[in-house]
């Protein structure tokens, strides 16, 4: 039996299109965007084009894109920004449930002198706007919050926090890494949103290029210093074959959107649906009304999720019991602890994520592959079930 790849959060395989586009950008032109005659012009004249493209899928100006190195680069830019902005203000508002590029960024800020809250969330996953009411206060430097939940699927409501950080002068960026390629963002419409981080790799780009947006007219301090690329926002030669890259799987992205969403829910809804009919006493974390249409978390009770992954995993199928960036620390995930979910639950649980490559033949196998494996520990298992 081949690969079933059911870990799209994790990463997922750049599409075809965009290895093509790429090729061309490390052997034939490979010149550098800075340097002034004709073979670096061209190269800055495609980074250029890829911003169009990135801009193009946000709606926002391509002024507004600067190009980064991943998902945790803008996630930390954004954040780094506010603080060499605005030195005098030293509160920051994150939510419990926020991916380590985010929680330690502000936790390595914490040990300098930043007070740090974290919104709380309930068992769905979701936090309660007149909580993030609450907790601002003068100090407020800025809230970050993401878009949708790498575990869970879980969407915050991000247009009403942003409007509630605008009203309070709190600047607000999010982290959209998961939601990007899985749910349609137009930044004309989140007037309020200051900043948004977005990577690659997480939507049929390449690994090690992402994109940070800053809205016109936001106070900004870049990261990284050096040469003037990227207008002084982001030093380094450019990435050229990622940003063309990133370009055309953004540009892939706007045009499938509608079809994948529509497919990508239906693989995702028949796998539920066929677990649900197939195996008992399980339960679903997360939001199941403001979810991914690719996302599906799932405990089994008195099942260990490490051993159902290696037992998955022995058999071809790639599937997280968390977010893959942590997976192996063996500590149960923070985000579905943070749902009031216990260790024991938490430890049994399995995330599912799907890509427009999927197929219905897949997820049968996979369900029945699963059905095994799962009445398997459980016989194995001392306790009654
Ligand atoms: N933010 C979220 C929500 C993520 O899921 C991830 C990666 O899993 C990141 C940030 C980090 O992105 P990258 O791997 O591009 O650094």
């Amino acid at each position: 039996m081949g690969t079933i790849y059911f870990d799209n959060n994790a990463t997922t395989c750049t599409a075809k299109e965009v290895v093509d586009k790429m090729l061309p950008f490390f052997s034939d032109f490979y010149g550098n965007p800075s340097s002034t005659y004709n073979f670096g012009t061209q190269a800055a004249s495609e980074v250029d084009k890829a911003r169009s493209r990135v801009a193009g899928l946000l709606n926002s100006e391509k002024e507004e894109i600067i190009f980064t190195s991943c998902g945790s680069e803008s996630d930390n830019t954004a954040i780094m920004s506010a603080v060499t902005g605005f030195p005098e203000k030293k509160h920051i508002i994150i939510s419990s449930v926020e991916h380590p590029a985010i929680r330690n960024t502000v936790f390595f800020l914490e040990k300098n002198g930043y007070r740090i809250s974290q919104l709380k969330v309930n068992e769905k996953g979701m936090f309660d706007t007149d909580e993030l009411k609450k907790i601002i206060t003068k100090e407020t430097l800025i809230i970050s919050l993401m878009w949708a939940n790498n575990e869970t699927g879980t969407i915050f409501p991000i247009k009403k926090a942003s409007e509630i950080a605008h009203k309070h002068g709190v600047l607000f960026h999010t982290d959209a890494v998961q939601a990007i390629g899985k749910m349609p963002i137009d930044l004309k419409l989140f007037k309020d949103i200051d900043m948004l981080s977005l990577s690659g790799h997480k939507f049929h780009g390449p690994k090690g290029i992402g994109a940070l947006f800053v809205r016109e007219g936001i106070k900004f301090s870049a990261l990284l210093h050096g040469g003037g690329q990227e207008n002084n926002r982001r030093a380094g030669t450019e990435n050229v074959p990622g940003i063309v890259g990133l370009g055309m799987a953004a540009q892939l992205t706007l045009k499938e959107l509608k079809n994948d969403i529509k497919k990508i829910s239906v693989l995702r809804d028949t796998l539920e649906k066929n677990i649900k009919e197939n195996i008992q006493r399980i339960k679903i974390n997360g939001s199941i009304t403001n979810r991914l249409p690719n996302t599906l978390n799932i405990s089994f009770k008195g099942i260990d999720g490490e051993a159902l992954h290696d037992m998955l995993n022995a058999k071809g199928i790639c599937v997280s019991t968390g977010s893959a960036c942590h997976s192996g620390e063996g500590s149960p995930s923070h985000v579905l602890t943070a749902m009031g979910i216990d260790s024991k639950t938490a430890g049994s649980s399995i995330r599912f994520s799907l890509s427009r490559y999927n197929t219905i033949k897949e997820v049968e196998t996979v369900t029945a592959q699963l059905q095994e494996v799962v009445l398997g520990l459980r016989k194995m298992s001392p306790f009654e079930f």
